[in-house]
């Protein structure tokens, strides 16, 4: 639908599928596309780290990070990129400066990789928590960040995990009375749209961001990459609430 409204808003003559495939189909299904001449691949969950093996180059970032979002076909050769961390990058920009700050990442899959990542290009200092401990222990040593706790203090704490995603909404990754109300808490998470954390850490005083604007800014730059042109980023959060709903 971000694709789809974004094309349209700016008269590209393109358009988007969207395919269901198994990980063990994935390298079959991308030559086939390739083969019917398509050229522009945004890859999704699960196959985020096969992506990048599947590639011929790879960004610096999507190396770091251990993960590619979007393919693209130049020359004949597979290019791999990641879009996640930048939209992460865009999105904390927006809400001030960070540089020397703490931010506490929670989860060490996929999204924190690109999450720490992003926040270590800002200059923030980094700790990791993740409910398994060596996957936390990892990411940290890939990616220059330390081992944290919920006890530790931080500026910005985001959740990278799944926990309060639809249909578990009840749930949460930290318990209300540990939020910092000084600090920004910011939700992967996009449905719903205000998770429990999200409520929780408004009501205790704290700033709070949704998974929705991380999702527009990282399409956002998918797009450019692939047309050179950018986007609103206002009209497609607008397209995508109504999607979910908010
Ligand atoms: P992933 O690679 O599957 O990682 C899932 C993470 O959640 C792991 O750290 C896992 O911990 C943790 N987790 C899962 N269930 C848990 C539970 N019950 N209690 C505690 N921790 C739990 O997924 P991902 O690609 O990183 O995505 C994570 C979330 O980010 C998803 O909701 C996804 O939709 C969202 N996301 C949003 C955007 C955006 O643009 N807003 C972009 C990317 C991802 P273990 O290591 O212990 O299994």
């Amino acid at each position: 639908m971000l694709h789809t409204t974004a094309y349209a808003t700016l008269g590209l003559d393109a358009s988007y599928e969207v395919h269901d495939v198994l990980p063990s189909q994935l390298a079959a299904r991308v030559a086939e596309l390739r083969a019917s001449g398509m050229k522009q691949l945004a890859v999704s969950l699960p196959h985020k780290h096969a992506a990048l093996d599947l590639a011929d180059k790879a960004s610096e970032a999507s190396r770091a990070i251990g993960a590619a979002n979007t393919l693209t076909e130049v020359d004949g050769l597979i290019l791999a990129d990641n879009t996640d961390w930048i939209g992460v990058t865009r999105m904390l920009e927006l809400l001030g400066s960070w540089k020397d700050k703490t931010a506490l990442v929670i989860g060490a899959g996929g999204a924190a990789r690109a999450v720490v990542y992003a926040t270590r290009q800002l200059g923030m200092r980094v700790g990791v928590v993740n409910r398994t401990r060596s996957r936390a222990e990892r990411l940290a040593s890939d990616l220059g960040a330390a081992l944290g706790s919920l006890e530790d203090p931080y500026d910005l704490l985001v959740n990278a995990t799944t926990v309060g995603m639809q249909p578990d909404i009840d749930a949460t990754p930290v318990p209300a009375e540990m939020l910092r109300p000084e600090a920004t808490i910011c939700d992967a998470v996009y449905r719903p749209l205000e998770t429990r954390l999200l409520r929780e850490a408004r009501a205790r005083g704290c700033r709070t961001q949704d998974g929705l604007d991380w999702l527009v800014l990282q399409a956002v730059e998918q797009i450019r990459l692939w047309s050179g042109q950018s986007p609103d980023p206002a009209a497609l959060r607008r397209a995508a609430l109504a999607e979910v709903g908010g």
